[in-house]
């Protein structure tokens, strides 16, 4: 069985917390865990981290670790009695300048920027959609609606605009506190919620390499399109961040559940394309939340994703707080792939019409035209950055891209690239003994038997990282 080329994201919660439990997730094949800044308090995650590395050593696996920042709550108040049941037709107010707590009539709100972002006409949708009222008139601090679709509205429920335009900025104080925390667990990603274009993602790179300064470090930077203002952006926010997350969940409930599958092709396709990662989010395996089976659908929806080249599929709530958080990751494991050995488009494809200006990337691209051609059995990177492995992993061939990194940080951050299998090597001084030794390791963990044809790109001199200038063909001795 070849290895898996998709990577797997799961999120940790109550349900993910057990060492033994997060031990056989990553057996089973989680290689990125999400820390949800949404839930919990900063301590509660850099235990779980600590539980994330402790597993992953034990398990003899690297394990990224992707810190998921809450972003700006745009979130009406309390009620009196916790919820209202609203019905079709009833006037409801949202009042920014409203103390005490909701009832039948109307509600507080948390996000007070309301009343300025919305005008007649509009339509909000509360509870991720669950309930949509249309905005009659805006008087003062109080948005007078009527309610379209009725139903029980609770505590602190989430308030998107239909279209976009609501204007809360991306990175909130607490934002940035999480941010500190995030660095001080030397989180590889850190992914941003609501972002609406590049200047949200400049901001947030700037905070993070402040945070991470102190422990020698830079995260990964991962942009949640989740707002409608998002998708025009979306080129220029992908060239200021190393990937973008389909967050499919606030995403349908801006644009609508059914432009979100073309939505979710078109950036996967654009993010690949401009040499980026790209992360497939939600209700993925919604129902093995309480079923230790998935349906027809998700296991299409998961094999989909995988098809339009995704580089990780993500797992929310089932392995936050579902019941089968270990069954779902070996199932989620087995339809990627499954779904793999569907027939690729030809690699020429990909070629035409592209022009390679830098010395590694032509070398990355060459190594990668001629493994393919050759049937080789495997590609090897030497790689400081990565970049020599991401830029492989963008096309897809059936061959594994092995990437033999020295720096546990680079190794790291290529667990979310599709189809590459990072490995840590102690440093080399000269080119033939590093040579050497990547082939002897990859013997020695079985994956190269002697005779075996593979490729592999190498940089000299060695350790300068976007140096690779060299491609040798070897046959395993
Ligand atoms: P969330 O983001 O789970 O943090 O809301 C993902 C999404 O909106 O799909
Ligand atoms: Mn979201």
């Amino acid at each position: 069985m070849p290895q898996r080329a998709t990577k797997i994201v799961a999120t940790l919660g109550p349900a993910s917390s057990d060492p033994a439990l997060l031990e056989a997730m990553i057996r089973a094949g989680v290689n990125v865990v999400r820390l949800n800044f949404s839930h919990g308090k900063a301590q509660d995650h850099v235990d779980r981290a600590n539980l994330v590395r402790e597993a992953a050593q034990r398990a003899g696996r690297e394990v990224g670790i992707m810190a998921d920042l809450q972003g700006p709550k745009i979130r009406v108040g309390k009620f009196a009695e916790g919820k209202v049941q609203l019905e079709p037709g009833q006037p409801f107010v949202l009042d920014a300048s409203r103390t005490e707590p909701g009832d039948i009539a109307g509600v507080g709100l948390d996000y007070k920027e309301l009343p300025r972002d919305v005008k007649a006409g509009d339509t909000l949708l509360l509870n991720d959609g669950l309930i949509v009222m249309t905005v009659d008139k805006v008087v003062g601090d109080a948005v007078h609606t009527t309610v379209k679709l009725g139903g029980e509205l609770s505590n602190n429920k989430g308030i998107n605009k239909q279209g976009g335009g609501l204007t809360a900025p991306a990175l909130t104080a607490k934002d940035m506190e999480d941010i500190k925390t995030a660095m001080s667990l030397h989180a590889d990603y850190v992914a941003v919620s609501f972002p609406k274009n590049a200047t949200d993602m400049e901001l947030a790179r700037q905070l993070c390499n402040m945070a991470a300064a102190p422990y020698g470090h830079k995260p990964g930077l991962i942009a949640k399109i989740e707002r409608a203002e998002a998708i025009p952006e979306l080129e220029n926010i992908l060239r200021v961040s190393d990937g973008i997350m389909v967050a499919r969940g606030d995403l349908a409930v801006e644009v609508g559940n059914a432009a979100v599958p073309g939505l979710q092709k078109h950036m996967i396709k654009m993010a690949r394309h401009m040499d980026k990662v790209v992360i497939t989010a939600t209700q993925m395996m919604e129902s093995m939340i309480v079923n230790p089976v998935p349906t027809r659908a998700e296991v299409s929806d998961v094999a989909n994703a995988v098809l339009d080249g995704t580089d990780a599929v993500m797992l929310s709530a089932e392995t936050a707080a579902g019941k089968y958080p270990l069954e779902t990751v070996q199932q989620m494991a087995a339809i990627c792939q499954e779904a793999e050995k569907t027939e690729y488009d030809p690699l020429e494809d990909d070629f035409i019409g592209q022009t390679f200006t830098r010395i590694d990337h032509a070398i990355a691209m060459g190594a990668l035209f001629t493994a393919h051609h050759l049937k080789a059995k495997a590609i090897v990177a030497l790689t400081e950055s990565g970049s020599t492995a991401l830029w492989m992993s963008r096309h897809s061939v059936r061959m594994p891209i092995f990437a033999v990194t020295s720096k546990l940080a680079t190794q790291r951050r290529m667990t979310l690239f599709r189809n590459v299998r990072p490995l840590l090597v102690g440093t080399s001084a000269d080119r033939d003994t590093a040579l050497a030794d990547a082939e002897a390791d990859l013997k020695k963990r079985g994956v190269m038997q002697s005779g075996d044809v593979y490729a592999i790109t190498v940089g000299e001199p060695m350790g300068r990282p976007g140096g690779s200038n060299t491609l040798k063909i070897c046959k395993a001795g």
